[in-house]
């Protein structure tokens, strides 16, 4: 059969750096990874809507669509015209799974979670004239069953990022993640030596892991930190603020391993909102020391920071922006909280009636699309905007850039693309 798979995307405009970036640099992991789940014996054709149009013409079997929240309306749109067209749609990815009813109204079929086993035998029972409605995947996929992903980028392989997963799964019940309805909460480790295979077979010297967190399992961790030691890796990867803090044997194994950044949750910097967000593993007046420990070792990190908690009060942002100067983070990413269906805080918003659109569009982390307690719509957008403006600034980062004691031409070179990266080109691309 030919399959043709897309990754759904907001993308208006699509120019040769979305080409660049998307192609080439940083092809998308979904793709690559439904790619490989795919049966050998079908010929399968990608469409990643970052950078690509959709051939309504096209001429094969079936369609499989994965999509977020904030495209699912891409997506539907998209899936109707081909079903006009009298194709046959699959929707899956976090939106579908965490809304399978509402996807199903503009599919012939819905992968509800991880998509190992129920993909390939939903291509089988098509195959046969037997699609059924629903495919839910119950329990956790066995990590031995995942693949590495099909890797997409031809042109460039040694300087595009590849992305990597050795993990998945978290077992934490943070009350606006959205990720527990594709992953669930056991957190599950690929077999080491495969996840090494896989490094080794990766050309270009980028990686990004992808993983929820790498400090959840430590004992895995640090072996598949030991094992990279030596493979001439650079990579950064997502982790809790609570271990970064207190275990040395890790951050000098992730250095040795080739770790520049760390990526994590610090959510704010009030620690009542963490305690009412059920983010077990932050306590906010051990986040400096955290910092300062990942600097010893000579790596950057990154926090992101939500806005529009309940006890968000208009000086939020302010008393944030002084945190991080004081911290010295090399990185920040700023998020306006978004209840995303399926997760405990839609919940919570819909029944005190403060969800404001079902607009999924709007559901990007830019938008204000509840009613905040303590301010206005208005003040969060702008207090959000006007922070990551202030330490976007070119000034701020240059004054991070030349902060760092141990800059030489290659750290010069890593943290100038790090700090463009994180603004500049996000508006370029149009996120
Ligand atoms: S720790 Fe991170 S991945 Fe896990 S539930 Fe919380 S926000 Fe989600």
């Amino acid at each position: 059969m030919r399959v043709l798979l897309i990754l759904a995307h907001t993308n208006t405009k699509v120019t040769s750096l979305h080409e660049l970036i998307y192609n080439y640099l940083h092809p998308s992991f979904t793709l690559e990874q439904l790619a490989a789940i795919t049966p050998k014996q079908h010929q399968v054709e990608l469409v990643d809507m970052r950078y690509q149009k959709v051939d309504f013409e096209w001429n094969g079997n079936i369609i499989g669509i994965s999509c977020r929240t904030v495209s699912a309306n891409t997506a539907y749109r998209v899936a109707d015209e081909f079903r006009r067209r009298g194709k046959t749609v699959v929707l899956g990815g976090y939106h579908p799974s965490a809304m399978p009813e509402e996807a199903k109204q503009h599919a012939d079929s819905v992968v509800i979670g991880e998509a190992e086993l129920t993909w390939p035998q939903l291509l089988k029972d098509f195959e046969n004239g037997k699609l059924k409605p629903f495919y839910r995947q119950n329990r956790p996929v066995d990590p031995e069953l995942i693949p590495s992903p099909k890797r997409m980028s031809k042109k460039f392989p040694f300087f595009s990022v590849a992305s990597i997963q050795a993990t998945r799964g978290c077992p934490f019940k943070c009350s606006f993640c959205p990720i527990h309805k594709v992953q669930g909460y056991k957190y599950r480790t690929r077999p080491i030596d495969k996840v090494i295979d896989e490094i080794q077979s990766i050309p270009s010297r980028r990686l990004f892991f992808v993983d929820n967190s790498l400090t959840i399992d430590l004992e895995y961790t640090k072996m598949l930190f030991k094992k990279m030691k030596g493979l001439d890796k650079r990579f950064n990867c997502y982790a809790n603020i609570n271990v970064l803090g207190k275990d040395d044997e890790l951050l000098r194994l992730a250095s040795d391993a080739g770790c520049e950044l760390w990526i994590v949750g610090f959510e704010t910097i009030n620690q009542k909102t963490i305690d009412s967000i059920g983010k077990t593993t932050n306590v906010v007046k051990e986040y400096a020391k955290a910092v300062k420990k990942i600097h010893d070792y000579g790596m950057m990190i990154q926090g992101l920071f939500v806005f529009g908690f309940d006890y968000d009060t208009p000086d939020i942002f302010d008393r944030t922006l002084e945190a991080i100067y004081k911290w010295e983070l090399d990185k920040a990413g700023f998020a306006i909280l978004t209840p995303f269906p399926g997760t405990s805080l839609f919940r919570k918003f819909e029944k005190e009636g403060r969800i404001i659109t079902r607009d999924w569009s709007k559901y990007n982390l830019k938008n204000v699309v509840f009613k905040p307690k303590n301010m206005s719509e208005q003040m969060l957008f702008d207090g959000t905007n006007r922070l990551l403006n202030k330490f976007y600034s070119f000034p701020n980062m240059l004054r991070r850039i030349f902060r760092d004691e141990r800059l030489d031409l290659q750290r010069l070179i890593n943290r100038s693309l790090q700090e463009i990266s994180s603004k500049q080109l996000y508006k370029i691309l149009g996120w």
